[in-house]
């Protein structure tokens, strides 16, 4: 029996390596090809043949010996053939001949450069590597694409050749406006999993790379300074809640210097799962079904650890000198906001997501003008969690946003408040019935901007959210005191949201209304809309 399975083994180890040397031989046939090709075409266009289809079509060589397994590639797409879409010859040129779906750890001309996530010294960490252009596809470390959700806009850039297949970014005067870090918690895998903590400094830590080895990589975080002007603010001024210092806050106008940070996600895959108390297998699973099967590599590269997911990153916004946000002897104001378009741009009246973001901003000033540190980071979660798809039958009514902190079923949970009685006690339930669940923000991956800024307390927490507060706390960042939005920056149609999350938990030092006291707590309906 025994000496069975070992033929069995045996057998199976021939076929394998029979296979290898076929696809090598294969490999070694269609480079041959397309060197032929591409000199045919060279020497045609010499002879002044340049008018022909052949001729203009220069052929871009695949990475060398590199070979897609057969079981993962369509007939249609094997081998050195074109692309099954139908296009022209010179619609061609910008793609390598052949379609890779996917790829495999064992599989020739694949090279992952080391990455060691978490590791404390940059150069052991290795870079996050994830381009697909030909000379670096074979050394990827990562999954996905650069640029969250923006991905698919480079891709038509691209496609329609508003773009180089060739281009590669010219970094020169691009370094960080600020210097930050390194902070200790940068060399904790456990503390940061959602983003690269060395993502500013890519072009000039791995300059070797790019250059020498000829790897095509891209930072995730950019550095810079700006001014910043708020109508609200000149009334801040005004009313005397502002005092101009000519460093934070310029001038009367209430125009504000302000340093940013803006981050692509970059997900550590075990790290991200353990947040969530789920295996990575399952991670990698759910991803890879719930993106269209966007990312085979998730299933097939289990070597892979890193997935750059194609959703919205966040802005770190810091007034005063961004050195004291990591200065446990310098008081911290902070305000965690995620984006609400229909009230933080649009000034919709029925949440409380501008006027928090406005009084978030104000009290971050004046921390940063009393010696302090103010940060507000901006999280574009809009197109991540429930989404605005939902509110895909737009209606005549102005529309506002229903949300903030809690839901993001937008406009369809709105159009069913307001056809029903909106009232404060069944805000939960509206959303509940159209969405599935109450909110898809998790906060979970949110503290990993906290730890790269270095912050280890805050002083004064600008959120009434629980789950925000929870999730900070539970990464071992104390909050010393959390602040309300005032009484009297409650826009009058936002009661209802307001009320329903205090009643679920949202800090306040004030009345927690009950069941019965909710029920009282009424909004405009659709009649009061409609005029
Ligand atoms: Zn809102």
């Amino acid at each position: 029996m025994a000496s069975g399975l070992e033929d069995v083994r045996d057998a199976l180890k021939a076929i394998s390596l029979g296979q290898n040397q076929l696809l090598a031989a294969v490999e070694s046939v269609s480079q041959r090809v397309i060197e032929l090709e591409n000199s045919r075409a060279e020497e045609r266009r010499l002879l002044g043949g340049s008018g022909t289809d052949d001729a203009k079509r220069t052929v871009t060589p695949l990475v060398g010996g590199f070979a897609p397994a057969p079981s993962a590639v369509l007939p249609a797409e094997a081998g050195s053939q074109t692309p099954p879409v139908s296009a022209t010859s010179s619609d061609k040129s910008s793609f390598s001949s052949r379609v890779i779906l996917t790829t495999y750890p064992k599989q020739i001309g694949i090279k992952a450069l080391p990455l060691e996530w978490g590791a404390a010294d940059a150069l052991q960490r290795g870079p996050v590597t994830v381009s697909r252009v030909p000379s670096t596809i074979g050394r990827r470390n990562a999954i996905g694409a650069h640029g969250g959700s923006y991905s698919i806009y480079y891709a038509l850039a691209f496609a329609s050749k508003e773009l180089n297949a060739d281009h590669r970014p010219d970094f020169t005067n691009t370094e960080p406006a600020v210097n930050i870090g390194p902070f200790p918690q940068w060399g904790d895998k456990k503390k940061i999993v959602a983003m690269d903590p060395w993502g500013h400094m890519v072009p000039w830590l791995f300059k070797d790379v790019i250059q020498k080895e000829n790897v095509d990589l891209r930072p995730t975080i950019a550095i810079t300074r700006a001014h910043m002007k708020l109508p609200e603010l000149e009334e801040s001024v005004k009313s005397g809640r502002l005092v101009p210092d000519g460093k934070v806050c310029l001038n009367q106008f209430g125009e504000l210097s302000v340093t940013k940070f803006a981050v692509e996600p970059v997900w550590y895959l075990p790290g991200v799962a353990e947040r969530f108390n789920i295996d990575e297998g399952t991670l990698r699973r759910s991803l890879f079904e719930h993106t269209g099967g966007m990312y085979p590599e998730l299933i097939t590269r289990s070597d892979i650890k890193v997935f750059l997911p194609p959703i919205g990153g966040l802005t770190v916004y810091c007034f005063g000198d961004p050195a004291r946000m990591s200065d446990p002897s310098k008081k911290l104001a902070l305000r965690i906001h995620d984006e609400c378009n229909g009230s933080d741009v649009f000034c919709s009246d029925i949440c409380t997501c501008r006027p928090y973001l406005i009084f978030g901003i104000e009290e971050a000033v004046k921390e940063a003008q009393n010696g302090g540190s103010g940060v507000v980071i901006y999280f574009r979660k809009e197109g991540r969690a429930l989404g605005e798809v939902t509110k895909v039958r737009p209606n005549s009514q102005p529309v506002h946003c229903p949300h903030q902190e809690l839901t993001r079923t937008q406009y369809l949970v709105y159009n069913a408040r307001k056809r029903g009685e909106d009232r404060a006690s069944d805000y939960f339930k509206r959303t509940e019935n159209i969405a599935g669940v109450k909110d898809m923000r998790f906060q979970a991956l949110m503290p990993d901007i906290l730890h790269w800024l270095g912050i280890t307390k805050i002083d004064r927490m600008l959120s009434m959210s629980n789950m925000k507060h929870d999730a900070i706390v539970g990464q071992g960042i104390p909050i010393h005191e959390r602040v309300e939005l005032p009484e009297s920056w409650i826009p009058a149609d936002s009661r209802v949201e307001i009320d329903a999350k205090i009643n679920a938990g949202y800090f306040t030092t004030g009345h927690r209304m009950t069941e019965e006291e909710l029920k009282a707590v009424q909004g405009r309906i659709w009649e009061d809309v409609d005029h």
